[in-house]
């Protein structure tokens, strides 16, 4: 799945009816939910006709088109099997029972109920929200696609306006010149310190967005909290308040997104095969004196464009275990334990001190390769050979298992899918 976002420009009663819209779906979201908690045993098929009781019940649901109300229910029947596999398989901790949700912010549509004008740039929605015709506002081009590629159409309100994505059933690889091959290979070690330190000794600088903002929001969130009122409907000045802390909030996270997606394309088109860490960042954030820093320093973000750029450009990508390759040597391979703090690599086996980032990259580069030695150049040359497989996770044992990447951005209608993947 390939996501085209456009900023949309409308009229205010426009947008009006995009959050009736988005209300409705919410409206659906929630009473599917609670008609499988009322009811035992029931399958999808039981939730979709209750979708169609509902729509027979209440006129605002008739209203939506079908396909939205289709989609709103079959993102509940989602949650629930998702809730149900987790059970099954004994997940440790949590294990994701289905929440009401409050802030609903998209209403995605199947292939109807909307219309698409390509030479005015102009999207056209039919159903009886009577959102109406809207002009797309982006530089991206409209017919490098065919129609029938889009799969769906979803529009997300965000701080700073309304948008519309349209996903499109493409494969990056058929859009993108290939690359010629560098016949180099890079790993990288992400870090507190730095971004990232590579295993050609660059390191490239922990942007801190967060931490730099921390103050602005801080103050933003303060003002907002001043005009809070307990038990009363909301002030005009509240909203304004609370929608300049979230715009800043937004500004943060897009300036962590543009960096990362940066880093990665650089990273991918002058290397040949890049290898990264395995992190598990999920139990990494449970560090609360950390967790702050370690979102800030947008890891998965980096990993994510890193697999989808690789992907992109045939360029294989490589995630190893992350045990012990900050302690090891890179020349002998005896463990040397170290602190946080210790920021560089001593070892007695003859091998110049090493700075800490740089030695741990060093490790990963080697268990990146592990296995393929003597071979694995060849293979990089020869591209075709791992067909779809971009991400292979390497074990300690020599045995390569390859793992077909699926990275979290293709999958329809994840978290990640919200994702600008328009690179
Ligand atoms: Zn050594």
């Amino acid at each position: 799945m390939f996501v085209l976002e456009y900023k949309l420009r409308g009229k205010k009663s426009q947008f009006l009816a995009i959050d009736e819209a988005i209300r409705t779906v919410q409206f659906v979201r929630n009473k599917c939910l609670r008609f499988w908690e009322d009811s035992k045993g029931i399958g999808q098929k039981d939730i979709y006709k209750h979708v169609t009781a509902l729509r027979k019940e209440f006129s605002f649901v008739k209203d939506l088109n079908s396909t939205a109300c289709q989609q709103a229910c079959e993102r509940t029947w989602t949650a629930i099997l998702k809730f149900y596999t987790n059970c099954k398989n004994n997940v440790p901790g949590k294990k994701g029972y289905p929440k009401y949700s409050k802030r609903t912010r998209s209403v995605e549509f199947k292939k109807s109920g909307w219309k698409l004008n390509r030479d005015t740039k102009r999207i056209t929605f039919t159903d009886g929200k009577n959102i109406g015709e809207l002009k797309l506002i982006g530089s991206r081009d409209l017919y490098y696609f065919q129609e029938w590629q889009i799969q769906r159409v979803r529009i997300v309100r965000r701080a700073d306006g309304y948008f519309v994505q349209l996903m499109l059933k493409l494969d990056p690889r058929d859009i993108t010149p290939q690359l010629e091959p560098t016949k180099k290979c890079v790993a990288i070690d992400v870090g507190l310190k730095y971004f990232y330190c590579d295993s050609n000794g660059q390191t490239v600088e922990c942007p801190k967005y967060y931490r730099k903002s921390e103050k602005r929001l801080n103050k933003l969130n303060r003002r907002k909290s001043r005009k809070f009122r307990k038990g009363q409907k909301q002030s005009h000045n509240y909203i304004k308040a609370r929608k300049k802390y979230a715009k800043r909030h937004l500004k943060v996270s897009r300036q962590r997104e543009e960096l990362a997606k940066e880093k990665a394309l650089r990273l991918i088109q002058s290397n040949d095969l890049v290898a990264y860490e395995d992190l598990k960042v999920k139990n990494l954030v449970r560090n609360k004196k950390l967790a702050k820093s370690i979102n800030d320093a947008a890891w998965s973000q980096l990993r994510k464009w890193i697999e989808y750029f690789g992907l992109k450009y045939g360029r294989l990508t490589v995630a190893v275990p992350p045990h012990y390759t900050t302690s090891d040597c890179p020349s002998c391979g005896k463990r040397v334990k170290k602190s946080l703090s210790t920021r560089s690599h001593v070892c007695d086996c003859g091998i110049p001190v090493l700075d800490r980032d740089y030695a741990a990259s060093l490790n990963i580069l080697k268990k990146a390769t592990i296995g393929h030695i003597g071979s694995w150049s060849n293979e990089i040359l020869d591209l075709n050979a791992w067909g779809d497989s971009t991400s292979i996770l390497t074990r300690e044992r020599p045995a390569v298992e390859r793992r077909v990447a699926s990275p979290r951005a293709f999958r329809v209608g994840s978290n990640a899918c919200k994702g600008k993947l328009s690179q």
